[in-house]
């Protein structure tokens, strides 16, 4: 099928999925964005805004609650069962609190019901790991899965509260999934069946659907989750599986920055970018969200947003399911990124063939030692590694074989943007800003869309400093980052 009746029949796909016309916004709130009364106030006023588009709202565990229930879930296994216990209680606590706060009358006791329903079976299976002195996968996602459980009926009713049409789903019903505790994989068909089943009537009738994210279960109803971090996962496979128009990811940053803004205070919010952009800057160390969780709605061209539920009026960042060439104007540089703590390998034995390479990735591999970026030449291997920990006793195995050599504390920085390598100017202006810095080029992979080179990691703020420079002349008048902490897009 060619491209474009590919595109149209996932057109006709999606239409046909709900009434002509009727759009669905997939909505999902990260933990800090529902962490106290004040946050989920906002989550009210912002789901209000969004009620013409069909909300269905996605949402995780309220902050440090899913850390808390693996604290609890150790601790139990530990022989620690009044600690456990103590932990969550703290956690029922602050639930019951935020329900006092935000749903009155019979909500309130309907509610309270039902968080009190759902600590007891947490209480019960603490008891279970305390006397079975083990947390295995399969408790593990049993237990993490409560966060969601709360947060997505505390959520639904404080909608509810505030006057706005809202149902609650169960995501373990919805979600179908291999059994792979910890980090389970949707089975697409079920899923995408039980979701519409599920949600398209609920918008039907003009209600908005919650659910939690990150859980799910198997075939046969054993809990699972999709890996920490899973409610972007959730969102996007409900995205596509409704034909959504769009998949809101709402976090406390303004969305993805051109760099760290720790590195460079005149860091600024990305507009747009495309998913592969994402997913070079989540390679090349900047904590963006990472794009294979957003693999679903790529699959189906749905456009993700990252927005900051502190400050909704932003636009926050784009992410374009397919990069549309032509379409972005401006800047060719889409973000600088830097990773730090890098060690340059390099590798000289007299031939250089098919055999020593394999040689080579066996040893590394066996060292548990991942290989960043690779270049040979007549003689030499050239290749980065994130840790130069395990690199004496892999020098020492492949002694006789061939010369192991490493320069430590290097810092890889790196040009992201579509077609950068293709314009030799982007090159040009960036060693000209650098040239007096002893960088070192490295052009690994087959991507079209960075440019990267070492330099010693005291090095590291000053180059990006003086590369965001060049292509980011123009600081925004605005420097209040709001709530940006250590990663340009922190998910929370
Ligand atoms: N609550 C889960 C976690 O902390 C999932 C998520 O927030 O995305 O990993
Ligand atoms: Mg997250």
């Amino acid at each position: 099928m060619s491209g474009l009746s590919r595109e149209l029949s996932s057109e006709r796909q999606r239409q046909s999925r709900f009434e002509q016309g009727d759009d669905v916004v997939v909505m999902k709130f990260g933990g800090t964005s529902v962490e106290d009364a004040a946050a989920i106030r906002r989550v009210i006023g912002i789901v209000q805004s969004r009620l013409k588009a069909h909300p269905v709202v996605v949402v995780s565990a309220l902050a440090r609650v899913t850390d808390q229930l693996l604290e609890a879930g150790t601790a139990a296994a530990n022989g620690h069962l009044g600690a456990a216990l103590a932990t969550v209680r703290g956690i029922y606590v602050r639930h019951e609190q935020l329900a006092d706060a935000l749903v009155d009358g019979s909500a309130y006791s309907a509610l309270d019901g039902e968080l009190r329903g759902e600590f007891r079976e947490l209480e019960s299976l603490l008891l279970r790991l305390e006397a079975s002195r083990q947390l295995d996968a399969q408790s593990r996602d049993h237990l993490l899965g409560f966060g969601e459980c709360f947060s997505s009926r505390l959520i639904k009713e404080a909608l509810c509260q505030a006057g706005i049409r809202a149902a609650h789903l169960d995501a373990r019903a919805c979600i179908v999934t291999d059994a792979r505790h910890g980090q389970a994989s949707p089975v697409w068909e079920v899923t995408e069946q039980r979701l519409q089943q599920a949600v398209g009537p609920l918008l039907q009738s003009g209600a908005a659907a919650v659910l939690g994210g990150f859980i799910a279960s198997t075939g046969d109803g054993v809990p699972t989750t999709l890996g920490r971090g899973g409610s972007d996962f959730t969102a996007a496979i409900v995205g596509a599986a409704l034909g959504a128009a769009r998949v809101e990811i709402w976090t406390d940053v303004d969305g993805i920055m051109t760099t760290d803004p720790k590195l460079c205070s005149d860091a600024r919010v990305i507009r747009k970018m495309s998913f592969d952009e994402a997913a070079e800057l989540a390679h090349f160390g900047a904590k963006v969200l990472h794009p294979a969780t957003l693999a679903p709605a790529m699959r189906e061209n749905i456009p993700v947003y990252v927005l900051n539920s502190r400050r909704p009026e932003r636009d926050g960042t784009e992410i374009a399911a397919r990069a549309r060439p032509g379409a972005k104007t401006g800047n060719s540089v889409s973000a600088i990124t830097a990773k730090r703590n890098v060690a340059a390998v390099e590798i000289q034995s007299a031939r250089v063939n098919s055999e020593l390479l394999h040689t080579v990735y066996a040893v590394f591999d066996r060292h548990a030692c991942a290989v960043d970026v690779m270049a040979t030449s007549q003689g030499c291997i050239s290749l980065l590694v994130d840790s130069a920990s395990a690199l004496p006793a892999i020098a020492a195995e492949l002694r006789g074989v061939a010369e192991v050599r490493w320069e430590n504390h290097q810092a890889l920085v790196c040009l992201v943007g579509e077609n950068i390598r293709r314009q030799p100017e982007v090159a040009s202006r960036a060693f000209a800003a650098v040239s007096d810095m002893d960088v070192r080029v490295v052009c690994q992979g087959a991507s079209d869309r960075t440019i990267s080179f070492l330099v010693e990691e005291s090095k590291v703020e000053e180059s990006v400093r003086r590369l965001h420079g060049i292509f980011f002349p123009q600081p925004q008048p605005v420097r209040d980052w709001g709530g940006i902490s250590s990663a340009y897009c922190q998910a929370g």
